[in-house]
């Protein structure tokens, strides 16, 4: 029998970015005793990262605003293929989500007469980000973590133990979900200080690990997001959908080479800064789409208008969504109207006063100083489109969060459907903290409703974890998992990245079948003790199923939308929106994609709609009857 430490709850989450504190608050709240789990420091998730903001329709900058107008602009963003509940749920549910946070202990900036400040950002009608300067996240995690703290002090008022219903297991990295059955039964995981393992048994574990970017090799994502929690979910039985949508923001940083793709916030659009070619034109406005023309500024005058009057002018085109900026700096770059450096330029220091600059952005104003040596407030900025965000997750139920897997639930970028085939910015803070919430609910719910009949741990389930664990150790002489990460990083780059061909995305998945031969045959040296080798080589499995699942739901979807963009069917295809690619493990382990149809929109949010706007993204039968 394997040796290791074994712990007992009954709401295991596996994250502590956003969506997994917020999921622990909840389970706690409701009274089951829980673990958060991180492979990372407690605090360091890429929530803290958050820069812009967290977007809820508060109404305080423009009292137009309203959950039915940042629905429209979710669903339009995602070019109307999200699950249409999550994006009624996360509209309806992101203000109270935000003042609640409030009442946390969070200061977001304020306006004038004392109501949370909001601001612009591309695809958002009004502006509608509730920021802390740019470091929102920061503040998210700070407040989520306090809040965490003052639980653990209620509980040791009542039991004189901090711990005794919610504990923090950080630099932890889970390596498997065990289930009895059909049922979750717990998780398996180690150390990695010491590389001893560790053992949760709970019927309810909650995905809140975040996203996949790790797999490509120009990314704003930093280690921790090797899509974990994506092949986990997979190997218990799970499903994931949209795999094919990878949101590149248009703007991340082309130099030097050693921060290359390290986020450029989309609040410098949104706070003023335009795009400029080599040329020095702002090129956005060749670029908007027939879908969105009614809504964006012709000329750089009425753009210009628009930051002071957005009620009487439409947006400037630097602010349209994320994957049309992304793809029109791409052709700018490759007509060979880039800068030095492969990018295009971002100008903020002619528009707005230097003291403006580091008041607004004083984040971007230190990462420019300190890793490019470039003043923002006296030069532009040189930017490029970066691997940022997954649209695709596991497919769970909207309003509860789980899983087919019973017992298991995801929230946060783990988690598909809520953003379609693009994500907004800024919704995907709130996309936390809401389905955070729901998913620890859910999670609680699931456990009262077993009673007594509580799942258990098989352990020979334990010990076949704990050998896959150590099977890099045993083969001499392989191959280095640096080596075939890299060259995953660069295949999935130049083969499955912002513009995509048949013969490409064919070649990729024919690379990702040897690089499942290679890693099957990797080895590592030295010992358990803190060895980042080993911790890639097991983190290279799932980057690997992962990256099988993009590519072969890219492969198969035949149309342009969001974040997949096809050489070869440029167009948006109205059969196509009506269809989920859902991915799959079989039996012998191998990712299959198959197609099933979206369940249509209910009726009375159709209504929101025009019926010109539908007529762009419905096929005929979906119309409503007029
Ligand atoms: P995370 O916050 O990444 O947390 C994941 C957690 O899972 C971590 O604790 C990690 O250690 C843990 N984990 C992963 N695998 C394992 C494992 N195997 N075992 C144990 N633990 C594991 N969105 C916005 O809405 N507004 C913004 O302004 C914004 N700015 C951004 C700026 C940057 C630079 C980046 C990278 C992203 C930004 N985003 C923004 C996106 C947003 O920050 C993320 O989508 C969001 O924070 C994801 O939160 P999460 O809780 O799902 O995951």
């Amino acid at each position: 029998m394997t040796e290791l430490e074994r712990h007992s709850y009954d709401v295991v989450v596996i994250g502590a970015g956003g969506a997994g504190l917020r999921a622990a608050i909840e389970a706690r709240e409701q009274g089951k005793k829980t673990a958060i789990i991180c492979k990372s420091l407690f605090g360091k998730a890429h929530t803290v990262m958050a820069e812009g903001g967290c977007a809820a329709a508060m109404g305080n900058a423009n009292s137009n605003d309203n959950w039915q107008v940042h629905y429209r602009d979710t669903m339009r963003g995602g070019k109307f293929l999200n699950n249409w509940r999550m994006a009624e749920l996360h509209a309806q549910e992101a203000p109270d989500r935000v003042w609640e946070l409030e009442t946390y202990g969070a200061l977001f900036d304020r306006t004038p007469d004392g109501r949370i400040s909001q601001r612009n950002f591309g695809g958002h009608t009004y502006p509608r980000l509730a920021h802390v300067g740019d470091r929102t996240g920061l503040e998210l995690i700070r407040t989520l973590q306090q809040k965490i703290v003052s639980l653990q002090q209620e509980d040791f008022e009542a039991t004189g133990d901090y711990e005794a219903n919610l504990k923090v297991y950080a630099e932890c990295t889970i390596t498997e979900l065990l289930k009895d059955g059909d049922a979750i039964s717990g998780a398996f995981g180690y150390w990695r200080e010491s590389g001893r393992f560790i053992l949760f048994e709970a019927p309810a574990v909650v995905l809140a690990t975040g996203g996949v970017g790790k797999s490509f090799k120009v990314t704003s994502n930093s280690w921790e997001y090797t899509g974990d929690g994506h092949a986990l979910a997979m190997r218990a039985g799970a499903t994931l959908i949209n795999m094919e949508f990878i949101q590149f923001h248009p703007t991340g940083m082309v130099w030097p080479p050693s921060v290359k793709g390290i986020l450029v916030t989309e609040s410098v659009r949104g706070d003023g800064g335009v795009l400029k070619n080599s040329e020095g034109k702002r090129f956005m406005f060749e670029y908007v789409p027939d879908v969105f023309r009614a809504q964006y500024a012709e000329t750089e005058d009425e753009a210009d208008r628009w930051y002071k009057d957005p009620d009487n002018n439409r947006r400037p085109p630097e602010l349209l969504p994320r994957d049309e900026v992304a793809r029109a700096i791409n052709s700018e770059v490759k007509a060979g109207r880039g800068t030095p450096h492969g990018g295009v330029f971002l100008d903020v220091s002619s528009r707005l006063p230097a003291e403006e600059i580091t008041r607004r952005l004083p984040s971007m104003h230190h990462q420019f100083k300190e890793l490019a040596d470039v003043d923002i407030t006296a030069e532009p900025m040189e930017v490029g489109p970066t691997c940022h965000y997954v649209m695709g997750g596991v497919e769970v139920d909207p309003d509860t969060a789980s899983s087919v897997v019973p017992g298991l639930f995801a929230a946060g970028e783990v988690a598909g459907g809520m953003h379609g085939s693009n994500r907004l910015g800024g919704n995907s803070l709130s996309d936390l903290l809401v389905f955070g919430r729901r998913a620890g609910m859910g999670a609680a719910m699931y456990v009262d409703g077993l009673g007594a009949a509580r799942p258990k741990i098989d352990e020979a389930d334990v010990d076949a974890a704990a050998a896959d664990a150590l099977a890099p150790f045993e083969l001499e002489g392989g191959e280095n998992p640096y080596t075939i990460h890299q060259e995953l990083q660069q295949s999935m780059n130049d083969l499955v990245g912002i513009i995509r061909k048949e013969e490409e995305m064919e070649q990729a998945l024919g690379r990702l079948s040897e690089f499942r031969s290679r890693i099957a045959k990797m080895t590592v040296e030295g010992h358990r003790q803190f060895n980042p080798g080993w911790h890639l080589a097991l983190d290279l499995r799932n980057m690997l199923t992962v990256s099988e699942c993009v590519a072969g739901a890219a492969l198969m979807r035949q149309e342009s939308r969001g974040g997949h963009t096809r050489d070869d069917f440029p167009g948006m295809n109205p059969e196509w929106r009506k269809k989920l690619l859902v991915c799959a493990l079989d039996a012998d382990g191998v990712v299959n994609v198959t197609e099933k149809e979206q369940i249509p929109m209910r009726e009375d949010l159709l209504e929101l709609f025009e019926l010109d706007e539908l007529k762009k993204y419905l096929t005929e039968e979906e119309l409503p009857a007029t």
